[in-house]
Order: C-alpha cells, then sequence, then structure tokens
C-alpha cells in the first residue's frame, strides 16, 4: 500500500536521525532538531486551541525567521494550509490577499504589524492575530508567551492526503495582481525530492535562508534542507554585509538568490574582501543572470553557481543549469552560456517549448516557443479563480508565459517573458538578452530594458539603468555601447537614469511597472494592457 507523500515526514526524520544538531540559527538564537520540533508541537496544539481544522487558512506575515520556518510544519500537522504573505505589499493588498483566501489566523512580525493595523477593521475572517515579539500594551496575543502555553509533546496528526492542499502562494505579482496557487503535500514532497537531488542537499550543508521563505523563489527550502538534516540559518534582512557576515559565522555553504543580490555582492565584495575559507554554491533563481555573471562569480568570489527555472505555478523549479562536472570537453564560452541558462528538465519534469499551434519548436537554438510543464509540480489550480486556471492550465499542461528555445541537446534557454519581448519591424528581440549587454558596461550597476513605442519600427528597447556611484556614463555613452554589442535593431534606442529599480519581494526587476508608466506618460497602450 501506498504511503502517503506528505510533508510532516520530514521534520521527523530530521528529528529521528538529528535530534541533537543545530536545526536553525536565527539572530542570536539557535535550536536543536528536537527543540525545534517541540515549538512546532506547540503551535499545532495552540492553532487547534483557536479552533484551527483540516483545510483552514493561516497566513504568515514574516521575514525568514525561526518562528516562519516552524509555521508550516506547525500548520502541516493540523493539515490546515499555509498562505505566507509578502512582507512587501500594501495594507490594501493584505486586506485582499487576506478576505481572498478566507484566512482564519494571522500571525505577523512585530516589524511588519503596522502594515495590518490599518486594514485590521477589514478584515472579514481572521479571527485572531498573533504577533512575534510583542511590544507591551499591544492588543494581540504575543507569541511567545502564547506558545508556552502548549506543550511540546508530539501532536496527534490529521489524517493527511498527500494531494490535500498544503499551501496557497500568491504570486509575486511581477505583471499584475497576484493569484492565489494551490500547491498539495504531493506536489512540494515531489519537489523537494527532485530539488535535493539537484542542488546536492546533504547533512553537512548549511543554508542561509537570503531568499524569503514566504516567496516561491525560497520556496520548498523549508522541506529540502529539513528532510537532510541540513541546518538553516535565517536572515531578517539581508544586505549584502549580512549575508556575508553569517556566511563567515556559520559556514555556510549554499544560498539562493536573485541576480540583483548577486550583483550587490560582487560589489560589496570588490569594495571590502569579506574572507570566506569553505566552498559556497549559489542557486540563482527567478530571472535569468547575463552570462558574464557566472564568470565573474568563480573568479572573485569562488563560488559554484547554479541556475534554476521555476513559477510559483510549477512548484517551482522545473529546469537545472548543467553542472561544471558535466561540462568536460566544452569550450569555455558554451561551458558559461550553459550555467548561465536555465537547462535542462528537473526530475519529473516534462517541460516542453510549444508553438502556437502546440507543435514543439524545433530544436535548433533559434525557434522561440511557450514553455509548458507537465509533471508532479503543476499546481491543483488558482484558488476562487476557475477561468484563470483553465486558461493556465490545459490538456495537462501548465503554459508559464515565459518564451524560450531550445537546441539540439534538448538544452531550454529562457528568452523571456512573453509580455517583456520587444517586438521590433515584426523582430523578437529578448529584453534579457539587451540587459546582459549593459551589465557589461562598467558604470552599469543595474539594467531593465522594455519596449517604447516607435513609429517606424513599432516598438523598440528603451533602458532603465542605474549608475554605480561615482560614474558619469552619459545616454549616448549606453547607446554607443549596445550598438557595438548588438545587431542594430535590438540596441537600446534611448536611457533613462534612475535611483533605483521597482522590484518585488524577491529581488525582481518589475518591469510592468515601467512599461506602464513609461506608456501612460506618452498617453498610449501597451501591448498588454
Ligand atoms: P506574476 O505571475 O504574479 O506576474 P511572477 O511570474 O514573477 O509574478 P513567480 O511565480 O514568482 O511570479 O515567478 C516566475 C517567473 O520568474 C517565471 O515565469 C519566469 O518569468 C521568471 N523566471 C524564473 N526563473 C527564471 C530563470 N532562470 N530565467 C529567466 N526567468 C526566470
Ligand atoms: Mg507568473
Amino acid at each position: 500500500m501506498n504511503v502517503p507523500l506528505v510533508l510532516t515526514e520530514f521534520l521527523d526524520r530530521a528529528v529521528l536521525l538529528y535530534g541533537g544538531k543545530t536545526a536553525v540559527y536565527c539572530g542570536d538564537r539557535a535550536f536543536t532538531y528536537r527543540e525545534l520540533n517541540g515549538r512546532v508541537n506547540r503551535l499545532s496544539y495552540g492553532l487547534k486551541n483557536l479552533g484551527i481544522e483540516k483545510g483552514d487558512r493561516v497566513a504568515y506575515l514574516a521575514p525568514n525567521t525561526v518562528e516562519m520556518l516552524e509555521g508550516f510544519y506547525g500548520i502541516f500537522q493540523l493539515g490546515a494550509v499555509m498562505v505566507p504573505l509578502n512582507i512587501r505589499l500594501t495594507p490594501e493588498d493584505y486586506r485582499f490577499i487576506l478576505n481572498h483566501s478566507g484566512s482564519k489566523v494571522l500571525f505577523v512580525d512585530q516589524e511588519m504589524y503596522h502594515l495590518i493595523e490599518p486594514v485590521k477593521d477589514e478584515l472579514e475572517t481572521v479571527e485572531q492575530i498573533i504577533i512575534h515579539y510583542k511590544e507591551d500594551n499591544c492588543a494581540e496575543i504575543d507569541y511567545d508567551r502564547w506558545l508556552d502555553r502548549f506543550p511540546p509533546d508530539p501532536f496527534p496528526r490529521a489524517g493527511l492526503d498527500e494531494n490535500d492542499v498544503c499551501s496557497l502562494l500568491y504570486t509575486s505579482g511581477t505583471t499584475g495582481n497576484p493569484k492565489g496557487v494551490m500547491l498539495t503535500h504531493r506536489n512540494n514532497y515531489l519537489h523537494a525530492l527532485s530539488a535535493m537531488h539537484h542542488l546536492r542537499v546533504t547533512d553537512r550543508d548549511v543554508y542561509l535562508h537570503v531568499l524569503p521563505m514566504f516567496h516561491v523563489n525560497g520556496w520548498g527550502s523549508p522541506f529540502y534542507y529539513t528532510a537532510n538534516g541540513a541546518t538553516h540559518v535565517c536572515l531578517r534582512k539581508p544586505s549584502a554585509e549580512a549575508i556575508f557576515t553569517e556566511i563567515i559565522r556559520h559556514n555556510v555553504t549554499v544560498v539562493h538568490m536573485a541576480p540583483t543580490v548577486l550583483n550587490s555582492l560582487l560589489q560589496y565584495n570588490a569594495e571590502h574582501h569579506p574572507a570566506i575559507e569553505q566552498d559556497v554554491r549559489v542557486v540563482i533563481a527567478g530571472a535569468a543572470p547575463p552570462p558574464a555573471f557566472v564568470e565573474r562569480v568563480e573568479k572573485e568570489l569562488g563560488w559554484e553557481f547554479i541556475q534554476v527555472y521555476g513559477m510559483t505555478e510549477s512548484t517551482p523549479l522545473t529546469l537545472v543549469s548543467v553542472i561544471r562536472s558535466q561540462l568536460g570537453g566544452l569550450d569555455r564560452d558554451t561551458q558559461l552560456r550553459l550555467r548561465a541558462k536555465a537547462g535542462f528538465p528537473m526530475i519529473g519534469s516534462d517541460v516542453r517549448v510549444l508553438r502556437e499551434n502546440d507543435e514543439e519548436v524545433a530544436h535548433d537554438g533559434k525557434e522561440i516557443g511557450e514553455v509548458t510543464v507537465r509533471g508532479h509540480g503543476v499546481m491543483l489550480g488558482y484558488w476562487k479563480n476557475p477561468e484563470e486556471t483553465m486558461k493556465t492550465i490545459r490538456n495537462g499542461r501548465l503554459y508559464t508565459g515565459d518564451m524560450a528555445t531550445v537546441d539540439e541537446y534538448g538544452y531550454i534557454d529562457i528568452v523571456d517573458r512573453k509580455k517583456d519581448i520587444i517586438i521590433s519591424g515584426g523582430e523578437n528581440i529578448s529584453s534579457i538578452e539587451v540587459e546582459g549587454v549593459l551589465y557589461e558596461h562598467p558604470a552599469v550597476l543595474e539594467a531593465a530594458v522594455i519596449a517604447v513605442p516607435h513609429e517606424k519600427w513599432g516598438e523598440t528597447p528603451h533602458a532603465f539603468v542605474v549608475r554605480k556611484a561615482d560614474a558619469a556614463a552619459t545616454e549616448e555613452d549606453i547607446i554607443r555601447f549596445s550598438r557595438e554589442r548588438l545587431a542594430h535593431f535590438k540596441a537600446v534606442t534611448g536611457v533613462t537614469f534612475v535611483d533605483e529599480l521597482p522590484k518585488t519581494a524577491s529581488g525582481k526587476i518589475q518591469k510592468v511597472r515601467l512599461r506602464n508608466e513609461y506608456w501612460e506618460k506618452l498617453g498610449k497602450t501597451e501591448r498588454f494592457v
């Protein structure tokens, strides 16, 4: 008979095999797996006491803390559903998500409470708010004091089925309103097995949480690092300095981040040269960095670079780049390209790149089609949104909205989001490719390229650039630089210098916002509005 594939098993294993080992460092606090499990049990009893039952939604608004980590398992033991909230939203967004998800209990980190307070009275289903680290005379329940009221003893598990929904994860909102993605225990369990294989997770790993646990890019790390008895290091505010400090302090071996954060580490490293002795693997998630990045990361930081691709709706990871040991015999440029880009399907994912008529594109590294996924990671659907679900999952395949090519070996190279591609004189231009060239300019700290209207060509690429401190490059310099390195139709036709670029909580640049503002100023409507 089959054993249900449920996530509670991962912590059980860690407690059995690694009970006395440090499970998590969080600021100045440290807990062994046994202690963490005790806190998880208290939490489950506490939630039961608040009337939480199987299927109920429980929301979390917190940065990377031990409270967030234990939240997952405390909720799962009851068969309830974790609704992690992005910490960079507005009070109105929280009202929307909390009401839309029908969350009954909300855990809030004290530093985030001011974001909830303005809409507190408009929460239709939240019956209890519990604050991590409460200040005196706050009306809500204080987490630690509340947790202490319940026993650390084993919690009688709700009958869990692997097809039960365990999390309701709202998408990043990079391209519009967030949608609630329903993922099951089975989705997450099999994703964790696949991720731990491809990322080579072992009990010797020390994992630094830079990507937020509430977000799909950091998603699954509470599961697959726990299942292997690795040690978690929680980081509240991941500045470059804090990241290096924690890596050195705890001998971190693996860290996941967005390319924008990695960029800030390269910059910090060039200025401060922090001494890191152990080998570090850096897993780059969420967006494609230019190939020159891989080389810099290896030369300047000495870290192993792993690229992954995925989306909330696919639980998330489905593609992983080629790793160093698989590259024997290839020239340097090919090696860098293969490692910077998305890669090959992970175990259990059938990823195909399709034309509009659903035929596969030619495997020639040139023809562009939409990435589609079938396999254990495909979500159950969008919560309360059957229309969007039907648009996104068709004939059992998930349509990602991302465009890619496939080469003769089956290597999948993400070109761009459908919506970010610039269509100039009938040619498709990848905004990612143009950005890759701009990043090679010595004055460029960050760059985002969008489509802007053009009378003759329809659209042309326009760059938003953040210059490095003291760098004085002009618009003409940047345009010339891009013309020297790209086919002329791909070169940028204008540059706007800005102090910072709009980003999502995981560090993704929100090109949709740049586009909307640019087009609105001109009084025009862009293709996707
Ligand atoms: P929303 O769907 O709300 O607009 P979002 O698509 O950014 O937001 P996520 O599910 O967090 O929400 O992000 C998944 C997307 O991130 C993918 O669809 C893809 O566009 C991008 N992405 C992820 N990994 C990579 C990668 N390795 N290379 C390029 N793009 C990537
Ligand atoms: Mg998306």
